[in-house]
């Protein structure tokens, strides 16, 4: 374009005559300057308040913030998800919605309470608790600050916190609600122990170490009528499964005996013993006992189970039955699995999925209860039972061979020692109570998922739910509202006690509960149902914490007015289908008998370029501080808006140059746009849409398509989509065509005449819609624009909403003045366009109809018309397309005569001649449209086109650069002669 001052021959100097762009937007964004300074304004401005409160009235859209944990600072795997709500829930608000968006915390739980107790293990009770609290709301306080300098619009001041008291105490009302409608049980289950410390142990505190064992293979001799005619040949009495184990201590709490389903097993002859075990497993068991394999019969593990025999038990002289289990392995053992629910994890869901008796007739202390058989090993430790059990089996003849064995076995992190499994009563949730799972399972096909296939997941874990243990033998957490009976451990739990206990944890946080006497909580004629004893003690467990957070939508949806269940959507990790999403889901069946989200949207997690997790063992990591710095707030948010929800969350050094060049390309755009309307008033300089000129009408429907397109994105969750369409309509649309091709005119055509306001007028759509569209995203940058081309800007972006076309001709429906003055293409004939006509303008248009089919031609013309100019080029003939003359035929007899007469016809409705508009079209400098073939040549690529191109004729004009044969005075063309004459006068 011309930058020719020095290249005039006359005083005067052409630069100044042009229209040359000029803004205050910065090529290079400042973001370590910039950002702090736009979160600053937006605490001024009380924006992540407002935003809350925005819209009141209108439609609601109800989005759940799932609480993160209060422990440490935030991680790149917040930042994603955060970041994600966030571009969700503005896309929402600036479609007029009302979104009020109240994040939250989960503050309970054993790492916190882990954390606190290693800083001072003295601690505890209340103590305990207000370190824990006073812990938690660092971290909380923290992470606001954190999250809140990535610009993540939600209400910060106004939280919530699962340790707020109203929260703890609405848990402890639920649970008093699911006690009382009959969806709560107390019954053993099987957890790891350590007998020398006198506690349960969760799995983070268990340690594997090595130790020496032994290693017994014990006979369970095969009983049952069945037996006999299923093995004619053999005498029945003599036919035992081998098992194997480890632990013989645990042999007297066997309830069954386990084989592999559709596995075939032999029976072999062993000394006129007659032993069962797996085929694949034989000639070991043979080997080790050094003796001949001889099969005396082959069996199919099913076939057994289905005639019914039974397992004679070594120790209580009764029998158990023999069941099928995947998890029996043929790699190890006999493949005939002794089954102690009492004694072992993999045993109790065994025993809880086949109704087996959850028998531990085993002491805190590990030793045997009164409850063990035989009776005479009450009272002995487990560990000398080890010693007995095998004695015992040696006089029984049941003992068939005896090892040692060196293996890994857990051991308590405290004392070292060696852990058993012993059952103790805990509180379950009965997912079969009212068929809750079958509800529950009900519920997710009303539920929408994003991506579609994940909320099969949801499916899967809620089908192959067993059970949920709500109690934890931990401090730091709801108690679980209940009394004991202090004689025989009978459980109490009501609604009444239940809200008793709510009413006081709300004013006093759940620290009441380690202060309140049992005296103050029932009448004192109060007796024991089981025992009549009439003396209590308090619950000391506490509630799991996915109970707590899964019921944030009671304790605070439905709490809070301007919320309310069911959430319009809940957003998080694809792990939460197992998690929260479960538990919330489960709760609010329970509750209200529905699903507390219409939808849910799921998410990868972070991995590096090779595919692996971000961890710190792999030093990989990298702090969202460091990405800040380097990208600034809008480069990180960008990075998220470029993944894919349905993959993972790749962190490569590729990928974020990549999405910084996208970035970039945004901004320029809107820089080049922005800097073309330093004089130009939406209200008083634009153009009413019917006297557009025939391409900026094309761009703004052009526009107009794109801006649903990624609305329609916004509104699938598409947010990947929504970064594809803006880069690709940025890249293609704008600057390599439309922003192309109007350069020309902005700078060189009269600054107030209509060719150049037609152009700033479809600018200013322009600049107006993409900003708008990329405020959800690249949340800094959108405000920084609107700064600039919202004249007397009262709101920020984020308060405003997305355009549609109809609305962008409303803009000046609303103006106070009613006409607007243009100048005709004619540079002479005035127009004055009123109102109404623009209106019923935007309503005879239709934009998405023919206007588009129209323009497919036209581009197709284009291209053949360009291809013809490059032959020119490489011929040597021009060195520029803006050295071309070009002369068209078009044979009126091709198909496509009547799309390009169309296309034509539609250029001149908008008082253009088809030259003019192709000299623009193609930045040529002379084009004629001839009646007759003459000596033209016809395109190869488009059918009936005759083109001919030679070198422009006439002079290059200083001013415009283009080629004309009329010079006027100043030696400029007669294009510019008009412009130059009129400021030379001035
Ligand atoms: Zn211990
Ligand atoms: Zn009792
Ligand atoms: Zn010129």
């Amino acid at each position: 374009m011309a930058d020719n001052s020095s290249n005039n021959n006359t005083q005067l100097s052409f630069r100044d005559t042009l229209n040359l762009p000029h803004t205050d937007f910065p090529i290079r964004s400042n973001s370590r300057v910039d950002d702090p300074a736009m979160i600053e304004r937006w605490v001024k401005e009380d924006l992540f308040h407002v935003s809350y409160t925005h819209n009141e009235g209108k439609p609601k859209y109800i989005y759940h913030d799932g609480p993160p944990y209060a422990n440490g600072n935030i991680h790149i795997g917040h930042v994603y998800n955060k970041t994600l709500k966030d571009i969700v829930t503005k896309s929402q608000r600036m479609q007029g919605k009302h979104v009020p968006v109240l994040p939250g915390w989960d503050c309970h739980g054993l790492p916190i309470e882990i954390k606190v107790t290693q800083e001072n293990a003295a601690l505890q009770g209340v103590e305990l608790k207000k370190a824990c609290r006073a812990y938690a709301q660092k971290w909380v306080d923290i992470q606001k600050e954190e999250f809140k300098n990535l610009g993540i619009l939600m209400d910060w001041d106004h939280y919530y916190s699962t340790m707020d008291y109203a929260y703890e105490a609405a848990v402890i009302q639920a649970f008093g609600h699911f006690a009382s409608n009959g969806y709560i049980n107390r019954s053993n289950k099987t957890i790891p122990w350590c007998f020398s410390c006198k506690t349960v142990l969760a799995l983070a505190e268990i340690e594997y170490k090595d130790r020496k064992d032994p290693s017994v293979y014990v006979l369970f001799p095969l009983v049952g009528d069945s037996v006999q005619a299923m093995f004619p040949g053999l005498e029945s009495q003599k036919i035992s499964f081998v098992v194997w184990t480890t632990t013989p201590w645990t042999l007297p709490l066997n309830r069954a005996v386990l084989l592999k389903p559709q596995t075939p097993y032999v029976i072999l002859n062993v000394q006129g013993q007659y032993l069962i075990v797996g085929e694949a497993l034989a000639d070991k068991l043979c080997a080790m006992l050094g003796v001949e394999k001889t099969v005396v019969e082959t069996f199919v593990s099913d076939d057994l189970v289905a005639c019914l025999a039974r397992a004679h038990h070594p120790f209580n002289g009764g029998d158990v039955p023999i069941l099928l289990d995947d998890s029996v392995l043929t790699e190890d053992g006999t493949a005939c699995v002794h089954n102690a629910p009492g004694a072992g994890p993999i045993d109790y869901e065994i025993g809880v999925k086949n109704g087996l008796e959850i028998y531990s007739p085993i002491a805190d202390d590990g030793t045997y209860t009164q409850e063990i058989e035989p009776k005479e090993l009450i009272g002995m430790p487990v560990t000398e039972g080890q010693w007995w059990v095998l004695k015992k089996l040696k006089e029984e003849g049941l003992l068939l061979h005896k090892a040692t064995i060196t293996h890994s076995y857990p051991h308590c992190w405290r004392c070292h020692n060696g852990l058993i499994f012993r059952a103790t009563k805990q509180w379950f949730f009965d997912l079969q109570a009212h068929a809750l799972k079958d509800r529950a399972l009900q519920e997710i096909e009303t539920v929408e998922s994003y991506p579609e296939k994940s909320i099969n997941r949801l499916k899967t874990m809620v089908r192959s739910r067993f059970e949920w243990c709500l109690s934890r033998q931990r401090s730091w957490g709801v108690p679980i509202p209940a009394l004991l009976c202090a004689q025989c451990d009978e459980a109490y739990c009501s609604q009444e006690l239940a809200e008793i206990i709510s009413d006081h944890v709300a004013k006093h946080g759940i620290e009441w509960w380690d202060t309140v006497p049992v005296e103050q909580l029932i009448d004192h004629d109060t007796i024991c149902k089981r025992c009549k004893s009439k003396t209590f003690v308090k619950e000391k467990d506490i509630v799991d914490v996915w109970l707590e957070s899964g019921l944030s939508h009671y304790a605070v949806l439905d709490r809070h007015a301007e919320l309310g269940v069911p959430a319009d959507l809940y957003l998080e990790g694809s792990d939460q289908h197992r998690a929260w999403f479960q538990s919330s889901l489960l709760t609010s069946v329970a509750l209200y008998n529905k699903a507390p989200y219409r939808a849910l949207f799921t998410h990868g997690f972070v991995v590096d370029e090779k595919g692996h997790k971000m961890s710190k063992s792999l030093g990989n990591v990298i702090a969202p501080q460091e990405l800040l710095e380097r990208f600034g707030i809008d480069g990180v948010r960008m990075w998220v808006a470029s993944l894919d929800n349905d993959g993972e969350a790749v962190l490569s050094e590729t990928l974020l140059k990549n999405v910084q060049e996208v970035f970039r390309k945004i901004r320029n755009t809107l820089r080049f746009l922005l800097s073309n309307l330093y004089d130009f008033d939406i209200y008083t300089n634009a153009v009413p849409v019917e006297g557009l000129q025939a391409l900026d009408l094309h761009a703004l429907q052009e526009l107009s398509e794109v801006n649903e397109a990624v609305i329609d994105c916004y509104n699938a969750y598409n947010i990947t989509g929504v970064f594809h369409k803006l880069s690709e309509y940025c890249a293609s649309n704008l600057s390599a065509l439309y922003l192309d091709i109007i350069k020309d005119r902005l700078y060189v055509e009269k600054a107030d005449g209509h060719a150049r306001r037609s152009a700033q007028t479809v600018c200013w759509y322009i600049v107006d819609t993409l900003t708008r569209l990329i405020a959800p995203i690249l949340s800094c940058t959108a405000e920084q624009i609107s700064d600039l081309y919202q004249k007397n800007k009262k709101k920020s972006i984020h308060l405003q909403n997305f355009v549609h076309l109809k609305d962008m001709f409303t803009v000046l429906a609303e103006r106070d003045a009613p006409y607007h003055a243009y100048l005709g293409p004619s540079g002479v004939t005035h127009h004055r366009i009123g109102i109404k006509t623009t209106l019923n303008a935007i309503h005879t248009l239709t934009f998405a109809g023919f206007v588009h089919q129209d323009w497919e031609i036209g581009f197709e013309l284009r291209n053949a018309l360009l291809k013809a100019i490059e032959e020119a080029r490489e011929n040597g003939l021009v060195k520029h397309p803006r050295e071309v003359r070009m002369s068209i035929y078009i044979n009126p007899q091709v198909a496509t005569y009547n799309a390009i007469k169309a296309f034509f016809d539609r250029i001149e409705s908008s008082n253009q001649t088809i030259e003019s508009f192709l000299k623009e079209f193609l930045l040529v400098s002379q084009c004629v449209v001839l009646p007759a073939k003459s000596d033209l040549q016809e395109s190869s690529v488009f059918e009936g086109l005759y083109v001919k191109i030679e070198h422009a004729r006439g002079e290059k004009c200083p001013r415009c650069w283009q080629w004309s044969e009329a010079v006027a005075e100043y030696g400029v063309c007669d294009r510019c002669y008009p412009i130059v004459k009129e400021l030379k006068g001035n």
